[in-house]
Parts: C-alpha cells; structure tokens; sequence
C-alpha cells in the first residue's frame, strides 16, 4: 500500500477544543509515566501503564487502580487480542523491559482478583522502550516490534504454545529478529494496524512513516507526515489508532509541541490538530472505542485522563459512530493452509516471477514439471521439489499455459505458449521430459517475427490455450486495451503456423485467463471489474456474460491469475487470485457460486513462508505422486523470505487440492 506526503500545508491553526475535558483521571502518581494501553472486553474496559522506574499499573475506567506491579522497570506498551493455542484464546499485554533486555508479556484476565499473568520474556541484547504489537488479521500470526537505541526497529515474530510466548527465532538464548528496520533518527513511537497491515513508526524530530508490517509485507517506506514547517507535527511522542465500524479509521498522534494530530487512514490525509483543557503538552495517548485517554505530564507526578470518544470525535470534527476495539478485527472468513513447498528463486530481481504451469509426466506423474516465468528474464522448469531444472533465458514471458498430447501434422506435441513483452509476441514451446524439458518451437507465416506470433495487442499480458473438440490448439492472449486475440495453431507446409482468427473484448486490463476445453468456455479477468466468460470456439459469439463480479470482498481488485480444478468427475472449480486481499477465491463452475476463498500461510517448522500479492495461479486436478494425491495448486508468491526471514527472490508456492479441501470441510467437495 502506498500513499504520497499528502499533508504539504502548515497548520494554521488548533481547534479550540471547547469541552474536552476529562471525566477520569488515573488515582495513582508516579515520578514518570511512560506509554499505555487501553483494554476492553464488553463493559470492562482497564487501562494499563507503564512507569519507567516503577513497573506497571492496571486501572479501571474510573481511573481506580486495580492492581500494580514495581517488580520490574517497564517502558513502551501494547495489546492484541485473541492470541491462539488449540482452542485458547487470550488478551495479550507486551511491555519494553528496559532494565532486564527483555520484552516482557502477559496475559489480561478481565478478573480484578487476577488480573493479570505472566507469559514469560523475549531476551534480547538491547534495551527496549518503544513497543507495539501487531497480529496478521489473516493468519493470526502475532509480532512485536522494539526499538533499540535511537534509530533501530528489531520486529519478532511470537509463539504461543498455551503457557508462554516466545520468538520463533532464538540464537544462542536471545530472541532474533525477523526484520530490523533503521528509521534514521530517534523513534518516539509505533502502531500496526492489523487491517491494513500498516506499522506507523514515529520518528520524533521527522514525522510519521509507513511501512509494510511484517517481513512478508515490506514495500518501500511512505512519509505521511513531517514535522513543520512543511507539515503539521512537531515532536510525535505517542501514536494509536482508532477504527470504525465501516472498516475506515483514524490514526491519532499525541505531539508534545502541536497537541493530538488526526489522519485519516485511509487517505492518508491530515484533519485536525487538538488540544485539551488542562494540558500544556500532550506526550502520549491510548485508544479505546469509546475513550480517549491521554497523558497528563504538567502535573509533578504524570498521570493518565480519560475523555469521552463522543467529546473527543466531535472537538476533532470526525465521525466515529461506534468505534470498534482492534480485537474485533481478525474476524475473516477466510481458509488457511499451509505452504508444502516453493520453488527455487528466480534468477531477476523485483516482481520478476509471474505465472505458471503443470506438466504432467505421462509416464510417471511423480516426475511431473513446474513450467514458471521469469517475466524479466526467460522461462524455468522445476521439479515438484522445486528445484530448478532449466531456466531457458530469453525474452520477457509473461504468462505460461499448456496444453499436452496435441498433434499437429504426424507429430504430437506437448505445447506450451507464453506471452513474450520482449517483442510483443506469443511464443510456442515444446516439453519432453529430459533434463532441458522446454525447447522452443519455431512458427512460419505471415503473422511471425523470429518464429514467434506477432501479436497487435496494446502490450501483452495474459495468455491461456485451449484445445477445441476437434484438437484443434488455440492460443488466447490479450493486452492492456482490453482486447483478447485467438490464435489457432496448425501446420503449414513449412512447419507450425499461427493464424489470428478472432478479436475478443473487455472494457480495460485483463491478464488472468483459463480455458475450460470440455464446456469450449473461455474465463477471462478483467483485473478491477470482473471475471468474464466467451465462447472459445472460433465460431463462437464474442459477447462476454458476466461470471463474477469484483466486489471487494470475495473478489477484491486485482483479480490476477485465474485457474480450473476440472477432476474427472465431480465439481469444477473456477480459482482466482484476489490479489487486494491476499487471498484465492474459489468457484463453483457449475451453478457461478462463491464457494469461499483461502489464504496461504507459512509453515515455520518446514522453513516456508506463505504467499501474498500473487499474480499466477495454476492448479491440476491430477495426482502427482503421494505429497500431492487430489492435485496441486501453485500460486506466485510476490514476498518470499528463507527460513530465517531473509528476504529472497520471488518464487512459487505449492499446496496440494487435498489441504485445500480440508480446510473447507463440506463445502468443497
Ligand atoms: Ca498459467
Ligand atoms: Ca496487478
Ligand atoms: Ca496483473
Ligand atoms: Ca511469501
Ligand atoms: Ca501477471
Ligand atoms: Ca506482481
Ligand atoms: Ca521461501
């Protein structure tokens, strides 16, 4: 997710927050406060925070102490909620432990008698003061981020195994990081927001930064806002956000010079600068859905003020309606499987790999072959291990189908096809099993340019092939103008020929496409609307009927890669990547329904990571030795990381159609 520096215009003036005045204050004082965080879980709702030099303190929402604790120094703190183990699910609290190089976490009960418990320490070898918590609202996955010194992030990635929380990476019995993350200047702050998978990172003498929240999410950092007087902060100390129940939201700064900053989330635009009554300085904040409280540090000894939600939306001029707790937002529909395999990288940099395919081995389907593009460089064969078998460096292939057994004159071919942005072509291959499996074929006529088609679309993107009732092979390949040729294939006296036989059209990006030879259907995903289908026959009629709609929910725009589960008997299953929300949807052929959608996780234990932003997606309804017994199903994967969450290049994921259906139950069957 990117957003420019939208808040170019110096503050000209704070709102004069009539009103804002608090209705409970924390009873106890401390030499220094630090930050806190706001808990609620129906009508209880506690405030928790940290001392510097004297622990910890929970409060209710009168500001009655509850309970504290001065065991141990803490700074910096954080909550998620419905942190898993097997059925277990609970609140979880994170504080800096600045004294004891550790990140401290525990569990919130809700019960004043107990009302909290400890979950055990990450030992690290710095002095964390800065922390926040974030947990991927897709996958459950929970990570806190602290700061180290000045200027260093360090990001964990945690475990629960029912008792305590710990670092899936430990080297020599310190916590390693699963991303480090050097802001530059001083870091006052930080919040995930689990929706977007945002982290805010407060830079106190800059202004605020975006960056992607976890190692598999890591785009190029964004500035929201500076410091003035080119924007509207002065010195951020604390940050938090505040999310409504229309999945909108705010983020809320406390800048000690400026007072409390609000943005708008989603636009990324400023909206107000507030103060309130009674505070010279606002130095931090913690949000709940209904209260806002801030830190008091005029007084001697700091405390922490609570505010009206409906006071503070109105003095800030936003419409909170009923603000929701963060703790509300995991709540997706969708599947989970783990990855059981991934390519090796491929060979460029950046969005480089793009789009696969499945040979199927005929004599042995063990030995079956992963056809991919490398669409900066050429395209690869890998094994169902994923080892790389060839890389045939040429061109720019963008993407790849097959289509095997289709005979041509006397010779039978394994054909695969893919689009070529080199030259603007449509490019044949041939597969064999061997140990260079793809070779390229050369074609002959009028519509050809060094053996490959030439095709006349606006750029080519998406390529699927068909093979008619007849045999007859055929070649789909469109471009940005929303324009999809038909090429059919045959012999000529020379060798193979192609022949454009038919224009199709949608009304703006297409690439992904997938061909259901049986029904003689065409699919074709036009990228921000829908997914289409036409006849495929050559005879056919070119009006598109509308398969699914891209509805920013099942179907959330880019709709990329589009795939068939077509088993022999049984269901057909229409797949598509739903690239705006990381996640596949899937289909039932028959009667258009949505089934569903699943997501693709990591799986620690095995050293795989999950796939996200994916582009390709390729499935086969054939059993390909024991790991893969109902088929496989192959999705590019724009982050990939190593074991140790090393950044790689991009790859392919593999997950085999009986994981997938077993995450579904009775639906997919
Ligand atoms: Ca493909
Ligand atoms: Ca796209
Ligand atoms: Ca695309
Ligand atoms: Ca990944
Ligand atoms: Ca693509
Ligand atoms: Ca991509
Ligand atoms: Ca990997």
């Amino acid at each position: 997710m990117k957003r420019t520096l939208l808040s170019l215009l110096v503050a000209t003036s704070i709102a004069h927050a009539d009103g804002l005045t608090s209705i409970a204050k924390t009873e106890l004082n401390y030499e220094d406060i630090a930050d806190a965080a706001a808990w609620i879980n129906g009508d209880t709702q506690w405030l928790i925070t940290t001392q510097e030099g004297d622990g910890f303190a929970i409060f209710d929402k009168d500001g009655k102490k509850i309970t504290a604790d001065n065991s141990k120094e803490t700074a910096g703190a954080d909550i998620r909620y419905g942190v898993q183990h097997g059925d277990k699910s609970i609140d979880v609290v994170a504080f800096g432990r600045p004294d004891d190089g550790a990140i401290g976490f525990y569990q919130i009960t809700g019960n004043s008698d107990a009302a909290y418990r400890e979950l055990g320490e990450l030992a690290v070898d710095f002095d964390p003061e800065v922390v926040c918590l974030g947990k991927n609202s897709t996958t459950g996955e929970l990570y806190v981020n602290a700061s180290e010194g000045d200027n260093l992030l360090h990001q964990y990635k945690l475990q629960f195994d029912g008792k305590t929380i710990s670092s899936i990476l430990t080297k020599d019995g310190k916590a390693e990081p699963v991303r480090q993350i050097n802001v530059g200047g001083e870091i006052s702050g930080c919040v995930v927001d689990d929706q977007t998978r945002t982290l805010y990172i407060a830079e106190q003498d800059v202004g605020i930064w975006q960056y992607g929240a976890e190692p598999e999410n890591i785009k190029d950092r964004v500035l929201l806002d500076v410091v003035v007087p080119l924007g509207h902060l002065k010195e951020v100390e604390g940050i938090d956000m505040l999310y409504r129940p229309d999945g909108k939201g705010y983020l809320v700064i406390a800048d000690e010079g400026a007072g409390i900053v609000i943005y708008e989330r989603d636009s990324g635009k400023y909206v107000n600068t507030i103060k309130a009554e009674g505070f010279e300085e606002h130095k931090g904040l913690a949000l709940a859905p209904d209260a806002i409280w801030l830190m008091n540090s005029e007084l001697d000894e700091p405390i922490y003020e609570r505010i009206e939600a409906a006071d503070f939306a109105k003095a800030a001029g936003i419409t909170l309606d009923d603000a929701v707790s963060v703790g509300t937002l995991g709540a997706t529909d969708l599947h989970l499987v783990s990855a059981q395999g991934e390519t090796e990288a491929v060979d460029n940099k950046g969005d480089a790999a793009d789009d696969s395919a499945i040979w199927v081995n005929p004599q042995d389907a063990s030995q079956s072959l992963i056809i991919a593009t490398d669409k900066k460089g050429g395209l690869l064969a890998y094994d169902l291990d994923g080892k790389q078998i060839q890389y045939l460096e040429e061109g720019r292939p963008n993407n790849v189908d097959i289509r095997q057994g289709v005979k041509l004159g006397e010779k039978t071919y394994d054909l695969a096809a893919a689009t070529n942005r080199d030259a603007n072509t449509v490019t044949l291959y041939h597969i064999v099993a061997g140990e260079t499996p793809i070779s390229k074929l050369t074609l002959t006529g009028d519509n050809t340019k060094d053996g490959e088609l030439i095709s006349a679309v606006d750029e080519v993107y998406g390529l699927c092939m068909f093979q008619a009732k007849d045999g007859t092979p055929y070649v789909f390949a469109n471009g940005k103008n929303g324009v999809t040729e038909q090429w059919k294939i045959s012999t000529g006296e020379a060798g193979l020929v192609g022949e454009k036989v038919r224009e199709l059209k949608v009304g703006s990006q297409p690439e992904g496409c997938v061909t259901d030879d049986d029904s003689e259907t065409l699919y074709v995903g036009e990228e921000d609307v829908a997914i289409w289908t036409f006849d495929a026959k050559e005879s056919g009629s070119t009006e598109a009927t509308l398969f699914a709609k891209v509805d920013g929910k099942n179907l959330v725009a880019d709709v990329e890669g589009i795939t068939l589960y077509a088993p022999q008997s049984g269901n057909k299953y229409l797949i598509a990547s739903s690239q705006g929300n990381n996640s596949y949807s899937i289909y039932n052929v028959a009667d258009k329904s949505y089934v569903g959608s699943f997501a693709i996780k990591g799986d620690d234990t095995a050293g795989l990571d999950g796939a996200s932003d994916t582009d390709g997606v390729e499935v086969k309804a054939v059993a390909l030795g024991d790991k893969y017994p109902q088929g496989l199903f192959i999705a590019q994967d724009f982050y990939n990381i190593d074991k140790d969450y090393a950044q790689e290049k991009q790859n392919f994921k593999f997950v085999g159609w009986d994981k997938i259906v077993e995450s579904f139950g009775d639906k997919l069957k």
